[in-house]
This record gives structure tokens, C-alpha cells and sequence, in this order.
């Protein structure tokens, strides 16, 4: 084991402050990567404060962070992908057991074995669980290891590890492609990320947002047209018009109202996460065979796609770079959505401490 440098929180209630980590030391699988950005996930502000306590209660101390960009260090004798200089990533995920007809199917995400980036149990038992990218370092298996293309802003990567890959994978699935006519609701981490790739894909976007100063910016993003969703003329004009909706706000929001805006087969994906249950009107799904469906991250191999295209196509997230001393101030403008769109840790900063 070796010592490295990290950013924790001890206590639902306490600040993230500086620390000092064991890592495991390379086994012959394992790949150690020196962290150069890490993205700040929504989900970690959510962990930190153990405010998901029903779904999973935080371990403390934590060391939260699942988009992150880095070099190898050093590889395992048994790694065949990778080798010291690389520039990788690492996203939600870091180990699942490979055996199950979701791992075999490509679909980690849905393992019930999977270990998360960071607050899972630690399968090595360095530690009660496992840490994420606040961090100098970091050593994760080779399948869950991604290799960035060169061509990208690596500050702008970090990001696409979680909110790029919540957002391409539905866009995928549901068959977004040229011609088709798109919906994202909300612009913030996930939903710009949304209208990127669905413009990239060839769609015909419109963002749906509750301000509209953010009109300028969405048709920058990409979007071909902004709906101010609170003026209901607005929206009547689009019923029963689109073929995909991607819906991306975790806040409270009546749901009906864009359900009725898809066409005969349409689908609406939820990537947002409201605290309390919807209600859905069942006539919005039976009278044109709608459906409303959910999605969660993607599988190695999709998000490697996604890395690739991104690559092809120049696309990153539109990010503000912090160093991990703004972390705590951060967190608390992440919440208040003052942040263009998301905030990226330059881990270089943490050498200071
Ligand atoms: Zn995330
Ligand atoms: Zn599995």
C-alpha cells in the first residue's frame, strides 16, 4: 500500500478538508493513474451529505469524484491495454464481477455486483470503501480503465465520464439520429451535455428551460430552438411532435406536460432524479402508446464509444476550473446552479497541501 493525497469529508456535516489515503499498490490487473482533473458530480454533493441514505448511506471518511482524467504511472504485469504515459479516464464505476448477463451484455452499470468509483465496499479491503478522484492517485482494474483521445481539453473530458455518459447512452439507445426531433429538459451538467450530443447526432433539438436568459446559450450549445416551459402557449405548439425527450431535472416538475408533447411511440427518459414520486397520467402514455422509461450511466464499452466520438466530433463540457481549496465553495454554488456547466478540480492544486 502507499499513501496519496486526498480531499474528505468525516461527517455529513463537515466540510471537505484535506487528507492523507492508502491505495493498494498495482496488482497484476490493476492500473495506477496520477489524477489530473476530476469533475464535480451533483451525486457527490448528494454523498458527501448522505442525503441518499435510503439508496446508499455514505461511509465516512469520503473521497467522492467519479470523473476523472489522468496519466498511468504504472501498470500490473498482467495490463495489456494500457502502458505509463497513457492519458486515461475513470467514470462511475471500478470493478463489477464479470460473470453476470448484464457484464456479459456489455452493461456493467446494472451488475448487481458493481462497485462504484467511490463508497462501495472495497473489494482489495484496503479500506472499508472505496475512495474516488479527490485525489493525487488513484489504481483501478484495466477493464474499467478508458484511454482519452488526444485531440480533447482534458479539464473539459473529466465531465463525460458521468454527465456525458448519463446523456449519450439514452440518446443511443432510443435511436436519436438525423431528423429526428429532440427535447431536453434543463440545462445544467447533464442537459448541456444533452444538447451536444443531440445536435452532433443530427437531431432537431429544443431545450426546455424554466429561464429565459438561458436562450442565448442553448442555441450556442446546439439547440435548433428554446421553450420557456412555464408558458403553456409555447408548449401546446409542440404536442404530440417528438420523437425523444430527455429529461434531466431532478427538481420537482409535472412530467404530463412534456409526456403529451411525444409523438404516436414517443419515449421520455428520465435522467434526473426527484426527490418525491411523479405522477403520471395514464391517458398521456395510452393515447399515443408513449413511454417513460429511465437510464443510469452507461456500460466500458459505450463509454469508450462516447470518449471516441467525442474525440472525432471535438466535444467536450463547457466547465469553470477550480482548485480543491474552492471545493466546499463549490459545492455550495453547484446548488444554487451558478456554475457553467460543470466544475472541474485541477488536481494539481492538491500538491500544495
Ligand atoms: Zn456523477
Ligand atoms: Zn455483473
Amino acid at each position: 500500500m502507499y499513501n496519496t493525497k486526498a480531499y474528505s469529508a468525516v461527517s455529513a456535516t463537515s466540510p471537505l478538508a484535506s487528507d492523507t489515503i492508502e491505495r493498494r499498490d498495482p496488482t497484476e490487473h490493476d492500473v495506477q493513474i496520477q489524477i489530473l482533473f476530476c469533475g464535480i458530480c451533483h451525486s457527490d454533493v448528494h454523498s458527501v451529505r448522505n442525503e441518499w441514505s435510503d439508496f446508499i448511506s455514505t461511509t465516512y471518511p469520503i473521497v467522492p469524484g467519479h470523473e476523472i482524467v489522468g496519466r498511468v504511472t504504472q501498470v500490473g504485469s498482467a495490463v495489456t491495454k494500457y502502458k505509463p504515459g497513457d492519458l486515461t479516464a475513470i467514470g462511475c464505476m471500478v470493478d463489477s464481477d464479470g460473470t453476470c448477463p448484464h457484464c456479459r451484455g456489455g452493461l456493467e452499470q446494472f451488475c448487481p455486483n458493481m462497485t462504484q468509483t467511490y463508497n462501495s465496499p472495497d473489494k482489495h479491503k484496503t479500506a472499508p470503501v472505496t475512495y474516488g478522484g479527490y485525489s493525487d492517485s488513484i489504481v483501478v482494474d484495466e477493464r474499467f480503465v478508458l484511454r482519452v483521445p488526444s485531440n480533447l481539453d482534458l479539464a473539459g473530458v473529466a465531465p463525460l465520464l458521468c454527465a456525458g455518459i448519463t446523456t449519450y447512452s439514452p440518446l443511443r439507445h432510443w435511436g436519436v439520429t438525423e431528423g429526428k426531433k429532440v427535447g431536453v429538459v434543463g440545462l445544467g451538467g447533464l442537459g448541456h451535455m444533452g444538447v451536444k450530443f443531440a445536435h452532433a447526432f443530427g437531431a432537431h433539438v429544443v431545450v426546455f428551460t424554466t429561464s429565459p436568459d438561458k436562450t442565448e446559450d442553448a442555441l450556442r450549445l446546439g439547440a435548433d430552438e428554446v421553450v420557456v416551459s412555464r408558458n403553456s402557449d409555447e408548449m401546446q405548439k409542440h404536442t404530440g411532435s417528438f420523437d425523444f425527450i430527455l429529461d434531466t431535472v431532478s427538481a420537482k416538475h409535472d412530467i404530463n406536460a412534456y409526456l403529451n408533447l411525444l409523438r404516436l411511440d414517443g419515449n421520455i427518459t428520465l435522467v434526473g432524479a426527484p426527490e418525491k414520486p411523479m405522477d403520471v397520467a395514464a391517458f398521456s402514455l395510452i393515447m399515443a402508446r408513449r413511454s417513460l422509461s429511465g437510464s443510469m450511466i452507461g456500460g466500458i464499452t459505450e463509454t469508450q464509444e462516447m470518449l471516441d466520438f467525442c474525440g472525432e466530433h471535438n466535444i467536450t463540457a463547457d466547465v469553470e476550473v477550480v482548485p480543491i481549496q474552492k471545493v466546499n465553495e463549490a459545492y455550495d454554488r453547484l446548488l444554487k446552479s451558478d456554475v457553467k456547466y460543470r466544475f472541474v478540480i485541477d488536481m494539481a492544486s492538491l500538491k500544495s497541501e
